[in-house]
């Protein structure tokens, strides 16, 4: 059976119609995402592509080198090519040029010059000029997601939902710009007083990963540059078009406002352009997101030139449904958390632990979700630029081979694949040739002892046990290396209140009733253990992206010491 005959073939099919003319549409289509050259020797891209490329101001000719590094007065960029492609068709979006390691090198300086007119623009200003990104991402803010979910796979409403969260920390940032606060604190020395003052590091360094190619972005620079910092920003190599379209929108807020664009500059680049950034005592402060093996690489790199580090790393997130639960509520929230974004969230549900009273009724319930070919009633895999999608493809083929793999591994432990359906799915059909990277979302019962349990495998697979309380739950939730995101589904308070404490879920983000991922921008965002102990966005994240000082004044004529030493001589 076609996949696609499952998963709306009549939606696709009416989006594509209105892509291409009706009695043109298959043929078309398939021509134009085949890549087919034209008279003048330039590579074509599909007609929905050009569309959402041309309206942020991107090339769309492939065979056109789009320079990926852009140092605050130009665009350039002479090292690795990256191509973006389109994981849904396989076609290639764009070919970026990144920069080399002296390119780097020279980002970084232009960063480091604009860092001392940051620092001396009042507070308050630097928050103005974050309000003003922000009214620069609203007016492209359906352009951009749509280049988020055609660039990174994610569904129509999450790619929006990554620049509406950009515009969230913005609003956030700019009322921070008027409230961070040091503290004045109490001298025992008569007539003394002591203040912690907060002052801006220099350059942040933003290391980002694919999956949120423009959310995370925006937690950091928009703090950063409220703090008195500058950035330069390194994105996933597979992402550069959403780095390069953000870049374009913003730059010409910082000229408006007389502040160099390398304030916000940006090096496109693979693995050496990250280290060189990494390796730079230009860059006190290193803000990396990405998976536990680079992050672990990344931090002893920072800690070896005594930088300060940001990790936001791999997650490995358990929801635990009580005896208790609204089965419902806890439905919903564990769909959402394990099948969006196609399993590629850090706070993605990879771990669904159950009550064992309720385990046979919320499963049958779940499955059947899971299982479901009815139009209204099922987890649509397809096109992510299609509204109704509601699982969209995986970034790359290298990550279904790491969904095969994982399951074949269960599997050949004695572990049972629960799902109807699972695996690849081959030779989709939108009216183009089907290059995607399409796989079917899965709920697996692994042997206990299974390795899978403790590790991150970014796609949707979701694995299952059963608990008898809730002390065995919380102890199973803290067995992993990881700890990012965790959710109780209870209505007892002593429940709550234990999950919660000292001795509940040991992770950076305990939820309850609400599934593990879908944060705010309000609270501070980051896990504990091998995710990495960073904190970003909201809280007191604001707190890591500047230099504490501990200043103690004397107003009096005297020179008393603390602690009533006394050191015998007179000046
Ligand atoms: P990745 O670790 O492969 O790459 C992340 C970034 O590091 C990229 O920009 C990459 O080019 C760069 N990089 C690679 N090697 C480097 C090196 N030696 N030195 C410096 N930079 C280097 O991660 P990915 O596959 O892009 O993203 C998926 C991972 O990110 C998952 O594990 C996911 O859980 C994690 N993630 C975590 C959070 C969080 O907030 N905790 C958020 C999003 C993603």
């Amino acid at each position: 059976m076609s996949p696609i005959a499952i998963t709306s073939a009549s939606a696709i099919e009416d989006q594509s119609q209105e892509m291409f003319p009706k009695s043109l549409s298959s043929t078309i289509s398939k021509t134009l995402l085949n890549g087919t050259r034209a008279g003048s020797g330039s590579r074509l891209l599909s007609t929905r592509a050009s569309k959402i490329l041309s309206s942020l101001n991107l090339p769309t000719d492939t065979n056109q080198s789009i320079p990926g590094v852009f140092d605050g007065t130009k665009w350039l960029g002479s090292g690795e090519e990256l191509v973006s492609k389109c994981p849904a068709t396989g076609e290639i979006l764009g070919r970026v040029r990144g920069g080399t390691v002296a390119e780097t090198q020279a980002a970084i300086k232009a960063s480091f010059e604009a860092s001392k007119l940051v620092r001396q623009m009042p507070a308050p200003k630097r928050g103005e000029i974050v309000r003003q990104i922000r009214e620069a991402l609203l007016s492209k803010v359906d352009e951009l997601g749509d280049l988020v979910s055609l660039e990174m796979g994610k569904i129509k409403s999450e790619g929006r939902g990554e620049v509406v969260e950009f515009i969230d920390v913005c609003d956030y940032a700019t009322g921070l710009s008027r409230s961070m606060k040091g503290n004045v604190l109490p001298s025992e020395r008569p007539e003394h007083v002591i203040y912690e003052n907060p002052n801006p590091l220099g350059v942040v360094g933003i290391l980002s990963a694919f999956n949120f190619p423009v959310a995370v972005y925006g937690w950091n620079l928009t703090i950063a540059l409220v703090t008195g910092n500058a950035t330069i920003w390194k994105p996933a190599p597979s992402t550069p078009l959403s780095s390069i379209a953000v870049t374009k929108l913003i730059q010409p807020v910082f000229e408006k406002n007389g502040l160099p664009a390398a304030a916000a500059a940006l090096v496109c680049g693979g693995v050496d352009v990250g280290k060189t950034l990494v390796g730079s005592a230009d860059v006190p402060l290193i803000s990396f997101t990405g998976s536990e093996k680079v992050g672990k690489e990344v931090g002893k790199a920072v800690q070896d030139r005594f930088g300060k580090a940001i990790l936001e790393l791999g997650g490995n997130n358990a929801v635990i449904v009580d005896e208790d639960a609204d089965l419902g509520l806890a439905l919903q929230g564990v769909l959402f958390a394990a099948v969006g974004t196609a399993g590629q969230r850090c706070t993605s549900t990879r771990r669904l632990l159950l009550h064992r009273s309720i385990s046979a009724e919320f499963l049958s319930r779940l499955l059947k979700i899971y299982d479901s070919t009815h139009p209204t009633n099922q987890l649509l895999v397809g096109d992510p630029l299609n509204p109704s999608t509601l699982i969209g493809p995986l970034h790359n083929q290298a990550a279904v081979e790491k969904y095969e793999s994982t399951l074949a591994g269960i599997t050949s432990r004695g572990g049972e694949i629960l799902t109807l359906r699972s695996g690849r799915i081959e030779g989709g059909d939108f009216g183009v040739e089907d290059k995607g990277n399409w796989v079917w979302p899965v709920v697996a019962r692994p042997q206990k002892d299974d390795p899978c349990w403790k590790e991150e495998t970014f796609a949707p697979i979701l694995y299952v046990q059963e608990f008898d309380t809730l002390e065995e739950a919380i102890e199973i939730n803290n067995s992993v290396p990881q700890g990012l995101s965790s959710s109780l589904f209870t209505s007892n308070v002593q429940s709550m209140g234990k999950w919660l404490g000292p001795d509940g879920s040991d992770c950076g983000i305990v939820n309850i009733n609400v599934g593990t991922s879908g944060a705010e921008i309000g609270a501070g965002f980051g896990g504990n253990k091998s995710t990495g102990w960073g904190r970003e966005s909201g809280g007191d994240a604001w707190k890591q992206y500047v230099r504490w000082s501990a200043a103690t004044v004397n107003y009096s004529s005297k020179l008393p010491l603390a602690q009533g030493v006394n050191f015998g001589i007179q000046g």
